[in-house]
């Protein structure tokens, strides 16, 4: 039997991916996030940087449709969500890091305002700010990526949190 907890940690995970809110999962909820990062921290799309978060976010819709879009129509319904992304994300959550890793990482050279190679916490409250976490939310959140304390989020860390955050146990 499936617990209604899990369902609502599904539903809110599908809501995260699902950014412009449509009802589904497409190209553009991924793309639509990466500009909206380049806009919040007032970075060029033809940049290196801005090239890097668009090709990161496509490799990522990429990886997640070869996942889940099982009638190839381009999208990813909750359903699609839900009886495969979830199930093989939980399965092999290292693909799923492989998966997200060049979009994280292009982000967070992004966030990385003062070029140390990761973001601060503020900064990483930003982005999860415009990747729609709720606002009461955003600087727990942040603090919490940050698991070595040293008060910046680096690439293992959001990636490894990434990864926890979308394997749902059940
Ligand atoms: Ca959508
Ligand atoms: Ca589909
Ligand atoms: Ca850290």
């Amino acid at each position: 039997m499936v617990s209604s907890e899990y369902e609502r940690r599904i539903a809110a995970r599908f809501a995260t991916f699902d950014q412009d809110g449509n009802g589904y999962i497409d190209r553009e909820d991924f793309s639509g996030a990466a500009k909206a990062l380049l806009a919040e921290f007032g970075t060029a799309a033809r940049s290196d940087q801005g090239q890097a978060l668009y090709s990161g976010a496509e490799a990522f819709w990429q990886g997640m449709a070869g996942i889940a879009d099982r009638d190839g129509d381009q999208r990813i319904s909750r359903e699609e969500f839900v009886n495969s992304a979830v199930k093989r994300l939980r399965d092999n959550p290292s693909r799923f890091a492989e998966i997200a890793r060049p979009f994280l990482h292009a982000a967070l050279a992004v966030a990385d305002t003062d070029g140390t190679g990761a973001a601060t916490v503020t900064d990483t409250m930003r982005v999860l700010r415009i990747l729609g976490v709720q606002d009461d939310i955003c600087r727990t959140a942040a603090a919490a990526l940050d698991t070595d304390g040293d008060g910046r989020v680096g690439e293992e860390e959001i990636v490894l949190a990434f990864a926890r955050y979308f394997t749902v146990p059940e």
